[in-house]
């Protein structure tokens, strides 16, 4: 079968996974690829899904070209409106049956369902139940047997249908390499991009803001949420790409890289023997030891995130379920730094219960471990996660604005998120020093700038270019 994805922003694994999959078993697979994300802000206030814009109209141009049998989408929340809007184009100019995954459609298939122009949802991990349904498609099967694919929800005699999960993927090495041929030929990724792979899937914990959460409760009893590929298989994709691509850098966007201490030293031995190149990862103020970041660092790792999110114990502990301490964040980070490896620190603001204190206790602790980058998020509310559920059951979102949510209409990230339009003055005044902290944050004129920034105008934008000034200065982008 001719399988057309499309996709925008930046590479997908997971969409590399299922391409791989399908080539291996002959299928023919074509990325339409988008570098624009769509902005929360983009369709303010519509119910409708949006018409299609020039740039749009080309994406379904080339879809059109490669004559596709079906269309694929893999959503996330912020590219779900573009992808409905593209979707309902190309259903109604080419008729193919179009598929959408993904965490916003695993999240809510029964909404994403009500777009008559969407046949089929895929929820979880989509690999096998991809397959399932193009075999299903091609053998012209009746539509009864569409019930015994799992993962898969459509809609059947005017009800949604949502079939259960299989289980988890337990075996990770037996699937094919990340199909990056898929996004070169698409022009999204070119000779001097990272070398972007995962060596886990899942995360050990349940950030209340995160879709782990969410997957976590989706997948109870269907196997272990944590899984690993042995360090030989993720080495043979390092030498394959090493083959085939020569990669200058390698970002490995597990979820957790340090979870586990036995397979991070066998994973380096065999890394720094064979690879030797330098790497990016996530670790987390859970499990850095001195022992990992001392391995992290023999590997090559030149740059490591970690989670921070807010410096108010409280906030972390009662708003987003993290239960560490910030003696443990200022020890992660002294380990970190006493290897030579650049931190990168994301640091959420506006969690439903910070006060002022809490920011302060965020922009003191950032000023104690000095981190080399911060990211700013702003509180988002996603579909399905406990955070929004919260949020919910304390009146601070409404029913309504949970459906719109579910929808699709959700804020930007690194504008103001789902943060209350009272607040973003605040919050902004704190993204603002938290930013400049990376900056200024050692000189004694700092207790002045924090006196001064209530008056300060585009602090956003100081905010914004301070955040490009640490990236460059640190060699990052
Ligand atoms: S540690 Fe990170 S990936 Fe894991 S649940 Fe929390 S936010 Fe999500």
């Amino acid at each position: 079968m001719r399988i057309a994805f499309l996709y925008n922003g930046a590479e997908s694994l997971g969409l590399e996974s299922i391409s791989a999959l399908l080539r291996s078993k002959g299928h023919e697979v074509f990325l339409a690829f988008d570098p624009f994300v769509a902005l929360g802000r983009r369709f303010p206030g519509s119910n409708l899904v949006p018409p299609l814009n020039a740039r749009d109209r080309s994406t379904a141009e080339r879809i059109k070209a490669f004559k596709p049998d079906l269309a694929g989408f893999s959503c996330f929340s912020g590219n779900y409106r573009w992808s409905l809007g593209i979707a309902k184009a190309l259903k109604e100019e080419l008729g193919i049956p179009v598929i959408f995954g993904g965490v916003h459609p695993t999240a809510v298939p029964e909404k994403t369902l009500a777009n008559d122009f969407v046949d089929f949802v895929v929820r979880g991990e989509g690999e096998f139940a991809a397959l399932d349904l193009v075999a299903h498609l091609e053998s012209g099967e009746p539509a009864e047997k569409l019930a015994s694919i799992p993962n898969l929800c459509f809609r059947s005699g005017g009800a949604v249908r949502i079939n259960p999960v299989r289980p988890y993927i337990s075996g990770l090495d037996a699937l094919p390499f990340a199909d990056k041929q898929l996004f070169l030929d698409a022009g999204a990724i070119g000779p001097d991009t990272p070398y972007l792979l995962i060596t886990s899937r899942g995360c050990p914990y349940s950030c209340t803001y995160c879709s782990n959460y969410m997957y976590h409760e989706l997948y109870r009893g269907c196997g272990a949420h944590v899984r690993r590929r042995s360090p030989d298989n993720v080495i043979a994709e390092l030498l394959h790409a090493k083959e085939k691509w020569n990669p200058s850098k390698i970002h490995f966007l597990d979820d957790v890289f340090t979870y586990s201490g036995p397979w991070l030293e066998e994973f380096i031995e065999k890394y720094r023997a064979q690879i030797a190149l330098p790497f990016y990862c996530y670790a987390n103020p859970g499990n850095v030891t001195k022992e990992s970041a001392a391995l992290l660092k023999k590997g090559g790792c030149y740059l490591a995130g970690i989670g921070v999110q807010s410096g108010s114990e409280r906030v972390r502990r009662e708003d987003y379920g993290r239960l560490e301490t910030n003696q443990r964040i200022i020890e992660t980070m002294s380990y970190l730094k006493e290897n030579g490896i650049r931190v990168q620190a994301d640091n959420i603001l506006g969690a439903p219960s910070e006060t002022v204190e809490d920011l302060e206790r965020s922009l003191r602790l950032y000023r104690t471990i000095k981190p080399d980058i911060i990211i700013n998020f702003w509180m988002t509310y996603y579909p399905r996660t406990k955070i929004t559920e919260k949020a919910r059951e304390r009146g601070l979102i409404s029913a309504e604005e949970i459906s719109r949510i579910e929808d699709g209409f959700i804020g930007y990230t690194h504008d103001t998120g789902s943060v209350e339009r009272k607040r973003t003055a605040l919050l902004a005044r704190y993204e603002f020093l938290i930013e400049l902290s990376c900056v200024f944050g050692e000189s004694r004129f700092f207790p002045l700038l924090s006196k001064l920034a209530p008056f300060i105008p585009f602090k956003k934008l100081i905010a914004h270019l301070a955040y490009m000034y640490t990236s460059l200065r640190h060699g990052i982008r």
